[in-house]
């Protein structure tokens, strides 16, 4: 089932400090890492990026990489998040083979290794509330004070402490907390927290713990169990490296090397899991998997590829400083990739009726389609081709505007793989809306064979009415319609919602995807990626989702 991620090429700071490291023989010269989410939500294209350059390292430099999740917050966490995160990891090709962990099955070492603290007298329970504790913990240019907790005996904290994990106190009547210095320029160092009680059922151990560790005291003891080497993490956690070794120092484990990079941002998206959470629960969105989600899942079914996220992730690379990925970015690997390995169809988004007069009633001529232009091994096909067919409303004009190449009336065009048509009569309803074109066809022009010399500057596709599959197409656009919604200060990031983010329509689509299976991907030529739903399609309906559009192919027709 999994495949496996090209190694990361392009050198990036953290490359460098593993060179450095392996020159000189640290930590067995071993490399390992790993991708530490929290089963709170979905992954997205931020996690993509930490999962391609956590497996890409390890696969580079022969190392390994684990899967593990950081699962000390129960309120939060749910079953659903972590199958999806397992789902996620392997499509994206992040190979963890046996490797896969749970910080919540540390938990029994974790709280053997704060009873050794409170031993060295380096911890302490304290029995401030929260606001207490924020109150006393001072600011960037003032120290802190000490809690009046702060100097109880070791026997005391020890008794205490047992009881903690009894059950014996309510949630927030005590927090064990490290003793180090409440006037340490670093506020992460003034005292912090290492357990909160917590009465909540967890997803994994159920009412086994009603204590439960923090971030910072947990993720380097989960590393350091696991033998990580190279802890990489995204900025914010800067600050918190010198509190992430004084614990592995404190307790004198073994003590890998935690590495900050920049997250992802990208640009008319949102990326903070509280906020897609927000977009799934008041239905802004068709659930995590809705195809303008930037989650892995919504990815997917939108049509992306493994291949075209891995490659995106290796053109943005690595960087020490924030900063905003355009989307189109995303979206040119997108379209690079299926370019290569997208079976070509013609497919008529907004169909207007054509009838060729002078075309016989009852012939249906087969002419050959070429697959993939980009490789001539995936063959041809034969399109149907008859007296009735369907353009795309679009490709005629009654009153063309200067340089329309398309069809008018009494001009000529050529539709794809066919004949070269021209427009006689055109046929309106009695609200003079259009709603069929007469055209003749020119016998002597057919594509490849025609004997006739005449050009005509544009060509068209086209779908033949008695052979079109009628399918439902889904276009997309940005889900926000400004560029980093979630930084406009003045304004809710809802307020910004684009409303026109989803327009569905009634199409029609050439023969050949008549048994096309839910994930299928497919270019319409001139009009896009397109990849067959696997949440709406029916036996008796094919949905589709247009995955990105195409840029700029009208102009290399022929
Ligand atoms: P939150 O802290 O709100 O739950 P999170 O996105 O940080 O959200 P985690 O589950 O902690 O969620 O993330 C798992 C890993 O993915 C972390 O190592 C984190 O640094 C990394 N990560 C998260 N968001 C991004 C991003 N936008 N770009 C790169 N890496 C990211
Ligand atoms: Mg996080």
């Amino acid at each position: 089932m999994n495949t496996t991620l090209e190694p990361q090429k392009k050198s990036n700071f953290i490359r460098e400090i593993i060179d450095e490291d392996l020159k000189i023989g640290k930590r067995e010269g071993r490399v390992h890492t790993r991708f530490p989410p929290e089963p709170n939500g979905y992954l997205h294209i931020g996690h993509a990026k930490s999962i391609c350059l956590n497996f890409g390292l390890a696969a580079d430099y022969n190392g390994k990489f684990n899967l593990r999740f950081d699962d000390t917050n129960p309120e939060k966490e749910e079953q659903e998040y972590v199958d999806s995160i397992v789902e996620d990891v392997h499509w994206l090709g992040g190979n963890f083979e046996d490797r896969l962990f749970y910080a919540s099955d540390y938990f029994e070492q974790m709280y053997d290794y704060a009873v050794d603290l409170i031993k060295k007298g380096k911890a302490y329970v304290c029995e401030l509330n929260g606001d207490e504790i924020r109150a006393t913990r001072g600011t960037l240019t003032q120290p802190g004070t000490n809690s009046p907790y702060r100097n109880r005996s070791i026997e005391e904290n020890l008794d205490l402490f047992e009881k903690m994990r009894q059950g014996e106190f309510p949630n927030g009547a005590k927090t064990l907390r490290a003793k180090i210095d409440m006037a340490a320029p670093n506020i992460n160092l003034r005292d912090p927290i290492m357990y909160r009680i917590v009465h909540a059922g967890h997803h994994r151990q159920g009412d086994t713990w009603c204590l439960y560790p923090t971030y910072d005291w947990a993720h380097g003891i989960e590393d350091s169990l696991e033998g990580i080497t190279h802890s990489i993490c995204t900025l914010e956690f800067e600050n918190h490296r010198p509190l992430y070794d004084w614990f592995l120092d404190e307790l004198g484990i073994y003590h890998p090397q935690q590495i900050e990079f920049a997250r992802l941002n990208l640009s008319y998206t949102v990326m903070s899991k509280r906020k897609l959470l927000e977009l799934v629960k008041n239905n802004y969105v068709d659930g995590w998997d809705d195809p303008r989600m930037p989650t892995i899942s919504g990815m997917r079914r939108r049509g992306y590829t493994p291949q075209s996220v891995r490659n995106f992730a290796d053109m943005i690379g690595v960087a020490r400083r924030d900063a905003l990925t355009d989307l189109a970015l995303l979206e040119f690997a997108v379209r690079e990739d299926l370019n290569k390995k997208a079976q070509r169809v013609m497919g008529v988004l907004k169909p207007l009726k054509v009838v060729l007069t002078n075309f016989p009633e009852d012939l249906t001529e087969e002419l050959e389609g070429v697959n993939n232009p980009e490789d001539a091994s995936m063959g041809t096909r034969m399109i149907p081709f008859t007296r009735e067919l369907y353009i795309e409303q679009s490709d005629f004009m009654e009153v063309p505007v200067p340089k329309y190449h398309r069809l008018a009336p009494g001009t000529e065009v050529r539709l794809r793989y066919a004949y070269i048509i021209k427009c006689e009569e055109v046929v309106k309803n009695e609200a003079g809306e259009i709603t069929k074109l007469r055209c003749t066809y020119d016998p002597e022009t057919r594509s490849g064979t025609g004997t006739s010399q005449k050009k005509v500057k544009g060509t068209i596709h086209w779908v033949s009415a008695k052979h079109a599959v009628p399918v439902e197409i889904r276009l997309y656009d940005r889900l926000f319609t400004v560029e980093d919604p979630g930084s406009e200060k003045e304004k809710d990031y809802k307020e910004y919602i684009n409303p026109n983010s989803l327009e569905i329509l009634s199409s029609v689509v050439e023969p050949f995807v008549k048994n096309a299976k839910p994930g299928a991907t497919f270019q319409f030529e001139r009009n896009g990626y397109f990849c067959v739903d696997t949440k709406y399609t029916t036996a008796d309906k094919l949905v589709f989702n247009r995955t990105v559009t195409l840029k700029d192919t009208w102009a290399k027709m022929k």
